[in-house]
């Protein structure tokens, strides 16, 4: 690990006259609170500009959430069309300048210049070769430790106005700086250190925080016993999913308590927002989007009469037992006999979703500060020097690699606002 990394508190009490010459107290430094992607991502840009910068992470290492991200072959960006691109944001527009300044394509160079080059996998999206998150953090904290950035772990911010307070193993420590970034994160996967409890102290400030809820996330179905036993765990490939209009394409996994999956997770607004007004979701799911009703209905009526109901639907409808399965929990009852009917059916089955699973277990988090509490500098109108970055904003995104990508693009886009304003200031 490189030296930056090592907590500055042990060193500052107990490391002695040559110890704490090397690591100074960072009491002039501009703080950054929070060491994930968007943290660290402006610390960098901070760095580079010549100022003093110091890192403060909660939990005993930083970007622990970064590198989970890396277990799933870290999807860091997407290859699309800047509009379409930009157009998974929500709110929309709410990142776009941020990205501009920090495209796609500068991710990869950026990626590429920490020695992981990246490729782009048949979906689109864009993965570091290596699959992993490690190298790249790797690289990315020696490239900081030359910058001077110091990051000093096992600080939990624990209030903020002007001075921060933070709880570490050696007691309370306080510091004051010129400028402070928030990078604190959303509510997902809390062991990992993100665990929305900063809400209390920004709404302490006066700041307004939309609540923090799950996005990307799983959603509960009451699923038959039987169908729960026997598919738990099995994926409906190549299905068409839609809520209320919006139709996406792709995969889904059925759980124990529901169902989950890259398609669920891209409707997870809809169904979610669904929910929060009318108590439950009606998800459509379209078990043979390559084939049009009419197609399906031939299909079904040229079957043997003597076939079963199963047979008729692996072999003319083409369905896995799963897809079949899910077929006879929408129905209800029996499936209908008549073959228009029954294409129709496997067309849009319709599924009721009832909750959506816990934030702890989503992959990212909705809500969060309210964009509009902050100016075209990320930072809070209301308490100048104080700026947010990442996921502890108000926006989110579906996975396909658009959450790294706003969280690296955010975090930078306040550091540069941070820079004009502290020259602005004299700072
Ligand atoms: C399982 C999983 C897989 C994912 N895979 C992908 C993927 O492949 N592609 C993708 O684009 N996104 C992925 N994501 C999402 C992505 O990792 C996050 O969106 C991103 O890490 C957010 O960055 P951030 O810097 O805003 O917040 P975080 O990464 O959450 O970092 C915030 C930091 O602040 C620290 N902190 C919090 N409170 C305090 C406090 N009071 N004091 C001091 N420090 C504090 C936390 O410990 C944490 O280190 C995945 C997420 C999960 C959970």
């Amino acid at each position: 690990m490189p030296s930056g990394t090592d907590p500055v508190f042990a060193l500052d009490r107990t490391g002695g006259l040559s110890l704490s010459r090397r690591m100074p107290d960072d009491r002039d430094a501009i703080a950054i609170v929070g060491g994930g992607p968007a943290g660290l991502a402006a610390a960098e840009v901070l760095g580079g500009a010549g100022r003093a910068v110091a890192v403060y992470e909660r939990m005993p290492s930083v970007a622990r959430k970064l590198l989970i991200a890396g277990r799933g072959g870290l999807n860091i960006t997407h290859s699309e069309a800047r509009a379409d691109f930009l157009a998974r944001y929500h709110p929309h527009g709410c990142l776009d300048a941020a990205i501009a300044a920090f495209p796609p394509d500068a991710l990869r160079a950026w990626c590429a210049e920490l020695g992981e080059p990246t490729f782009v996998g048949s979906s689109g999206r864009v993965f570091p070769r290596s699959f992993k998150a490690s190298p790249l953090l790797r690289a990315w904290l020696a490239r900081l430790d030359r910058l001077g950035v110091r990051i000093h772990t096992r600080h939990r911010l624990t209030a903020l106005g002007g001075t921060l307070h933070f709880d570490t193993p050696d007691g309370p420590r306080a510091i004051r700086p010129p400028a402070t970034l928030l990078a604190l994160g959303g509510a997902s996967w809390p062991r990992l250190g993100s665990d929305g409890r900063w809400v209390p102290l920004l709404e302490g400030l006066g700041v307004a925080v939309a609540p923090l809820r799950p996005a990307n996330a799983g959603f509960a179905v009451a699923w038959s016993d039987l169908f729960r036993e026997r598919f738990s765990g099995a994926p409906l490939k190549r299905v068409a999913l839609a809520c209320e209009g919006t139709v996406v394409r792709g995969e889904a996994v059925i759980t124990q308590t529901g169902i989950e999956g890259g398609a669920i997770y891209a409707l997870s607004r809809l169904l979610r927002e669904a929910i929060a007004a009318g108590g439950s979701a009606r998800l459509v799911v379209d078990l043979r989007p390559d084939l049009t009703r009419e197609a399906l209905a031939r299909r079904l009526s040229g079957a043997r009469p003597g076939d079963s109901a199963a047979t008729r639907l692996r072999k003319a409808a083409g369905l896995a037992p799963v897809a079949a399965g899910l077929l006879r929990e929408a129905a209800g009852a029996a499936l209908p006999a008549d073959p228009g009917a029954l294409a129709g059916l496997i067309k849009a089955a319709p599924i009721t979703l009832t909750a959506s699973a816990p934030i702890e277990r989503a992959i990212s988090t909705a809500g969060g500060v309210r964009l509009d509490a902050l100016d075209e500098r990320s930072m809070l109108r209301a308490h100048p020097g104080l700026f947010l970055a990442g996921e502890m904003l108000d926006w989110e995104a579906p996975t396909g690699g658009y959450l790294l990508q706003g969280a690296l693009a955010g975090g930078r886009a306040a550091a540069a606002g941070m820079l004009d304003w502290l020259r602005e200031t004299g700072g």
